[in-house]
């Protein structure tokens, strides 16, 4: 019996990888958050012709984790690009790096067509992926990006902005930052008209980055669902920008989605402790400790050595995966690798847009159904931009907001 048990496993192996293959093949991964735009202005000084995406990215002397080859062997087929800028940037310089952050994305799916186009609705991203191609779309991560100026606001949806990030890591005069102290305690009346304007524009509200509070006031305001387009589960993993399990509930009630974040400080206590040992020693000898591996600076590449890095696997993400499934609902889970986001790092045999096949397959183990995989590669995402594009429609003739926020 014991070897009959054994066969059949051995037989049910080999199928998974087949059957992940075929269900990713038919509904590709929608990614929530991919820093690709940034790397290019910081590792290639913004020239985005000479980043050749069709080749692998991993040889360059700045190296990517996302490029054309892996983001096909990954099954790839949609992507929130990030038109992120550092929280530091503000006041009107902040609003002009988002737009050359932008022409940034513009010009690698233009100088890429074969493998990606732009996208701002559902039917966009089916009709792309339709035809082999990446559905590609924009996201501002934070809202020091508009200024406080709904003007830009409406701007940036009409450039083809689907979402913003409420905040990035510092908090606003109108919302709060999890990883900064409360200025809004939650939203301030003008954070309050940030979001019906969204709800108005059909643009996604998301609430990575933000603090418990502002997500609440957040989920209390909104009209539409809302998103995490990159965070996983505080229950598993205590960072403060991880979401605690009643706003997990919460945004199930709202009908949302959480993209589960691969970044493994936002998915594993173990590598947290590691990560805060290896920093506070690369603070201690005066090297930068922000890179991993081969890019870092020596003394820290020998503190590597002595201190291997805690194992993070497609398991670790599928703990999340699961746990947001079993908290928020099967129906408010999906997938927000942060690649680029988190460069040098990443699930072993996950460090680049080809790892997302791993996640499912490890679900697929755990006896999760094609069904239920489909919603988190692409079924959950699509509904909510469905229902936001929904009450869009039904608010049209209302008049803009008109609301600037106070100095
Ligand atoms: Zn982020």
């Amino acid at each position: 019996m014991i070897a009959l048990a054994l066969l059949a496993a051995a037989q049910a192996a080999p199928a998974i990888p087949a059957r992940i293959e075929r269900l990713l093949t038919r509904a590709p991964v929608i990614d929530g958050h991919n820093d690709l735009a940034w790397e290019i202005r910081e590792g290639a000084n913004a020239k985005v012709e000479t980043v050749d995406l069709k080749a692998d990215t991993t040889k360059r002397p700045h190296p990517l984790q996302t490029d054309i080859p892996r983001a096909r062997a990954g099954h790839l087929g949609g992507q929130f690009w990030s038109v992120y800028i550092p929280a530091s940037i503000t006041g009107p310089a902040a609003v002009e790096t988002t737009l050359e952050e932008i022409d940034i994305v513009r010009r690698f799916v233009a100088a890429n067509p074969d493998a990606f186009a732009m996208a701002t609705t559902a039917d966009d991203i089916r009709r792309i992926q339709k035809s082999g191609r990446i559905a590609s779309l924009l996201g501002v991560e934070g809202g020091h990006q508009i200024d406080g100026r709904l003007s830009v606001l409406r701007e940036y949806k009409a450039l083809g902005v689907g979402y913003m990030t409420l905040t990035h890591s510092k908090s606003l005069d109108w919302a709060d930052s999890a990883t900064d102290g409360p200025r809004a305690n939650g939203l301030s009346d003008f954070g309050r008209k940030v979001v019906a304007e969204m709800n108005r524009i059909g643009m996604i509200v998301d609430v990575s980055h933000v603090s418990d509070a502002t997500m609440a006031a957040a989920l209390a305001a909104s009209k539409a669902p809302v998103m995490a387009s990159h965070s996983s589960a505080r229950a598993l993993a205590d960072a403060p920008r991880n979401i605690p399990d009643d706003l997990l509930r919460a945004i199930g009630a709202n009908g949302g989605v959480v993209m589960v974040n691969f970044y493994p400080a936002f998915l594993s206590r173990q590598w947290r402790a590691w990560d805060k040992a290896r920093t506070d020693y690369a603070k201690s000898v005066g090297v930068p400790a922000d890179v991993y591996g081969p890019r870092s600076a020596a003394p820290l590449v020998a503190w590597d050595a002595a201190h291997p890095e805690p194992l993070v696997t497609a398991a670790t993400v599928a703990d999340h995966v699961a746990h947001v499934a079993r908290v928020a609902g099967v129906d408010h889970v999906g997938i927000g690798g942060d690649y680029d986001g988190i460069s040098g790092t990443g699930p072993v045999g996950m460090k680049g847009v080809d790892g997302y096949p791993k996640v499912f397959a490890e679900l697929a183990r755990r006896g999760w159904s094609d069904t239920d995989l489909v919603k988190l590669s692409q079924g959950n995402i699509l509904r909510v931009m469905e229902r936001v594009e929904a009450v869009a429609k039904a608010s049209a003739g209302m008049p803009p907001v008109d609301a600037t926020a106070p100095n």
